[in-house]
């Protein structure tokens, strides 16, 4: 009745980042798209796309949406992890997408409908030194944003993850190995609540801030920073301490008022459970692509949604916009949602994956266009080849490598 897919096709490009994208046809002339970007591990997911998945879903019937999830994850005996969950993400996405253009109907339609009139975003305001800070801060507020993530350079510190001396600010560096920065994580935890407080003191009380740590600091030094920032009341602190050492959230917890989200590097709804079953946290940040597409992310916002917690998902400009398309579907459609973060895409990319969704004055909207809403060019996709790029790697002044 649904047909069956007919071509699985991986392409590799490079519209200033790199891309791997999954494109589904079906024998009755349909076309599904999916995201299956892993930021610096593109090769590898693209290779467990074409070499290892695309030859299980010829012939499969599309609108076995779950069973296909099923079949792939619990019928493989290697699982979870970011290259195998961002395959599978990549398939479901495209097959709600197929879904979609078959009904005629938005994904979030297909979810349930709309539950919002608009999906609340946040991006990111950066500045070396504070005044440079505010004056980005000024940008958002006058393009109407109500939720802004703010990060300042240190003092002492040559480079910052996440803050450019310069407007333009691309995360990851080309080449065949990591750039490299040097961190100190007690020089930043000295110096961020005045940041944060100038940044307040400037936006006044209105506003909603986010900052985000990167996974860079002790639970002690966690729990030190998320106490000074309380008197400037932030939206959100984020990925404070590594992710893997869950425990070290509940020492976080007990000593702070100040909101925590985590979770941007999780796969699965099992790296969720303890931290939201125990409340750990106030924001999940699973990606749609890193967690396994649409159908494993809604479980995980659902098992949130009974513990309070709600969705703040990742949405850096190596989250293509067919995986932003699925976000906002699902940001649409899921009661218990936050924000949405969306640093923006250079021109190249929204020519070279012409979307649906919009975004303007803070809000994003998903479009009314069947499926995800998203289409190729593929001209624009490939006029510049892939090369090697990398998120840099942090050392300490001492050179001891720093968490990601
Ligand atoms: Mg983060």
């Amino acid at each position: 009745m649904n047909d069956r897919i007919d071509s699985v096709e991986v392409l590799v490009s490079s519209p200033v980042r790199n891309y791997v994208t999954l494109r589904l046809r079906t024998a009755d002339g349909l076309v599904g798209l999916g995201d299956a970007t892993v930021n610096g591990r593109e090769l590898a997911v693209a290779s467990y796309l074409s070499d290892h998945v695309g030859p299980l879903l010829e012939g499969l019937d599309p609108g076995r949406i779950e069973d296909i999830w099923q079949y792939l994850y619990r019928g493989a005996y290697w699982r979870r992890g970011p290259i195998t969950m961002a395959a599978i993400g990549a398939v479901d996405m495209a097959l709600w997408d197929i879904l979609g253009r078959r009904a005629g109907l938005p994904v979030y339609q297909l979810l349930g409908g709309r539950v919002r009139d608009h999906v609340p975003s946040y991006g990111h305001a950066f500045g070396w030194e504070i005044p440079q800070l505010l004056d980005a801060v000024d940008i958002h507020l006058a393009r109407g944003a109500r939720h802004i993530r703010v990060q300042s350079g240190v003092p002492g510190l040559d480079k910052v993850y996440g803050v450019s001396k310069d407007l333009d600010y691309e995360p990851a560096g080309r080449g065949a190995r990591p750039p490299e920065e040097r961190f100190d994580p007690e020089a930043y935890v000295r110096h961020a609540p005045k940041v944060l407080e100038a940044v307040r003191e400037h936006a006044g009380p209105d506003v909603e801030l986010l900052h985000d740590a990167h996974h860079r600091l002790t639970p002690t030094q966690a729990a030190q920073l998320g106490k000074a920032l309380e008197p400037s009341r932030l939206f959100w602190l984020e990925d404070v301490t590594p992710a893997e050492d869950q425990e070290a959230l509940r020492f976080v917890r007990q000593h702070t008022t100040t909101p925590l989200a985590i979770g941007e590097v999780f796969n699965t709804i099992w790296d969720c459970q303890y931290l939201i079953e125990n409340r750990l946290i106030d924001y999940i940040r699973t990606a749609v692509v890193h967690a396994g597409g649409i159908s494993h992310s809604r479980k995980i916002y659902a098992l949130a949604e009974v513990h309070g917690v709600k969705a703040g998902p990742h949405g850096p400009s190596d989250v293509s916009p067919i995986a932003m398309a699925a976000s906002i579907h699902m940001g649409a459609s899921v009661h218990n949602w936050g924000v949405q973060e969306y640093m923006g895409y250079p021109e190249k990319v929204h020519d070279a994956f012409p979307h649906a969704w919009s975004y303007s004055d803070g809000v994003l909207q998903p479009g009314d266009a069947a499926g995800l809403g998203v289409e190729l060019d593929e001209a624009v996709l490939s006029s510049e080849p892939y090369t090697t790029a990398y998120l840099p790697t942090a050392r300490r002044l001492d050179g001891t490598v720093l968490d990601w």
